[in-house]
């Protein structure tokens, strides 16, 4: 089936060159031109993947993906900017972007880092419908079913999605979530960690999401 990607990008000549390339590689295009019919049509139009402009008249790109991803919805979004800071990168993946792509890009490797970012949407849609994490409301939904999420949690969280995938140890876990002056106990954390895990519906003898590394700390493999 012909996938659908939506382009939300002011700058008019860019917009023509994506919209060409990717007609071009079969995929169909839908456009929006500013920040307002951008956020309407990313919220309420059928499509697989948007590719996000982050400076745009009326919403900016950070604004729709965290309202995209308020909405529970796992679409895959790729930001397109001019700006290439770290900062930006770091506030860009925390509203909920799958990937990153700063002007002027190759045509190339954006078409490669879409059709990776179908693919394992293809596989994760499949495997992940039970469960819905909505960091910016710190809510939990699984199966339907709503969970609240206190602080700290959502902090931990946020931590282990900018850090998914590695070991992370207990003492950075406490330095990063509770701050280095805190006199909690690595223990605290192991504490919090069985909580969250409850309301992830991890098992704690085989966690999926959050594992236990003997000796070290935990690694995270996103829902
Ligand atoms: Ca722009």
């Amino acid at each position: 089936m012909t996938k659908k990607i939506l382009v939300v990008e002011d700058e008019k000549g860019l917009l023509l060159t994506l919209a060409d390339r990717l007609e071009t590689e079969g995929y169909t295009v839908i456009t929006a031109e500013d920040g307002n019919s951008g956020l309407n049509k990313v919220l309420h139009t059928e499509y697989d993947l948007v590719l996000l402009d982050v400076m745009l008249p009326g919403k900016d790109g950070f604004e729709i993906a965290s309202k995209l991803r308020a909405s529970g919805s796992t679409k895959p979004v790729i930001f397109i900017t001019a700006k290439n800071q770290i900062d930006d990168k770091i506030q860009g993946f925390r509203t909920g972007a799958d990937d990153y792509l700063c002007k002027p890009f190759e045509m190339k490797e954006l078409l490669a880092r879409i059709e990776a970012l179908l693919r394992r949407a293809g596989t994760q849609n499949k495997k992940n419908d039970d469960i819905k994490i909505d960091l910016e409301h710190g809510l939990i939904f699984i199966k339907g079913k709503k969970e609240n999420l206190l602080s700290q949690e959502i902090k931990l969280l946020q931590y282990f999605y900018e850090h998914e995938g590695e070991v992370v140890l207990r003492s950075t876990l406490l330095a990063s979530v509770w701050g280095y002056d805190s006199n909690m106990s690595t223990r605290t954390i192991d504490v919090h960690i069985a909580r969250l895990r409850q309301k992830l519906g991890d098992v704690n003898d085989v966690p999926k999401y959050i594992q236990t590394v003997r000796g070290k700390g935990y690694k995270f493999t996103a829902p």
